[in-house]
């Protein structure tokens, strides 16, 4: 059936036939009276794996970080976020909209830290004036940022910085698994001085479908009641929570394949004239290629040019591209991929 190779995002990936099997299998209850011994159990090892002594299982990461605004901040308290992060270009507003939390936004530098400085600078005093900062959340990996990882020293320093002023400190942990290959540490570690972090289930480890929000006992008890609230309590959820601990269980030591193929496509992609690539990337499983001023072509126009050879990437500028490597990209789909490249490059 998937005779494309789908670069588009690692979001396109099926469950895998163990997953198909752990759901048929997996045994259920009412998850809103938290009965449900497989929604328990991947909540458990979820929280284990983040070092945190409490998970809750939510549709999607969106909904993790929106839960997390909304328990660490009350309205019209202020969260500082990156300008280029997830939460304040792809998730609707919601934090606003949902929970009147005041965005804040600082410059992300190219390799998805916010300076510490600028988060320093942002902190603001009492003052009847001004709203409370309340809130600080990191992307890791970052997405928009080349997929670059947040060091655990900078993830540290961060934190430490956050919680001298009395903030609570979010991770978007989408890909954290991506974070914790690429460092070679684990995902605990990145998380530790986080108080709060969300990752998904159905990125790059393939389940179908799922997020989870990791923190205290006493915090996930609250973020529970908001994830009612926000028409999030999911009853017989365990079908979905056994694809998700095959996911926990069979994918994270895979991911440092992903990685190598995407140093591979970069590498490949940068040897053909009129693409460049940012130095010192990529640092996970994203490519993000762009057209040289000379090329002809649009990037719309190369997009549908491969397209046409069965080869699906995303568009994230007038001039630029974002691949995604995952579980389906093999070998041969990365040679296949740079020589279309090639191919639709040497027309123009
Ligand atoms: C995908 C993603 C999310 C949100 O996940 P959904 O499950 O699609 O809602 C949040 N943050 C980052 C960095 C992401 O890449």
């Amino acid at each position: 059936m998937n005779q494309r190779i789908d670069l588009r995002s690692d979001t396109v990936t099926h469950p895998l036939p163990e997953m198909r099997e752990a759901m048929y299998r997996a045994e259920v209850g009412d998850d809103v009276f938290e009965e449900d011994p497989t929604v328990n159990r991947l909540q458990e090892i979820a929280a284990g794996r983040m070092g945190k002594e409490a998970g809750l299982f939510v549709p999607s990461g969106t909904m993790g970080n929106l839960i997390a605004a909304l328990v660490h901040c009350q309205r019209g308290e202020e969260a500082i976020i990156g300008d280029l992060s997830h939460t304040f270009l792809f998730e609707v507003g919601g934090i606003s909209a949902l929970g009147g939390v005041f965005p804040h936004t600082l410059p992300n530098q190219p390799d998805g830290t916010l300076r510490l400085e600028d988060i320093r600078a942002a902190i603001r005093p009492e003052n009847v004036h001004f709203p409370k900062t309340r809130l600080l959340i990191l992307e890791n990996t970052h997405n928009r940022c080349g997929g670059a990882p947040l060091s655990r020293e900078y993830t540290r320093q961060a934190g430490e910085l956050a919680h001298a002023h009395g903030l609570a400190f979010h991770i978007d942990g989408a890909r954290i698994f991506n974070a914790a290959a690429a460092e070679g540490c684990s995902p605990a570690e990145l998380a530790e001085p986080a108080d709060t972090i969300t990752f998904c289930l159905s990125k790059a480890l393939c389940a179908p479908v799922g997020s989870v929000l990791c923190g205290s006992r006493e915090t996930i008890a609250r973020a529970r009641r908001i994830r009612k609230q926000l028409g999030g309590g999911m009853r017989q959820a365990g079908i979905l929570a056994a694809a998700g601990i095959v996911a926990l269980e069979l994918m994270p030591p895979r991911l440092v394949e992903d990685h190598r193929r995407a140093a591979e496509l970069a590498g490949g992609l940068a040897a053909i004239p009129g693409i460049f690539l940012p130095k010192g990337m990529p640092r996970s499983n994203m490519v993000f290629p762009e057209l040289s001023p000379e090329v002809p072509l649009s990037a719309r126009q190369v997009e549908t040019a491969l397209s046409e050879r069965g080869i699906l990437i995303g568009r994230v500028s007038e001039r630029g591209f974002r691949l995604v490597t995952h579980a389906w990209i093999s070998d041969a789909d990365v040679a296949a991929v740079i020589s279309a490249f090639r191919e639709v490059l040497a027309r123009s």
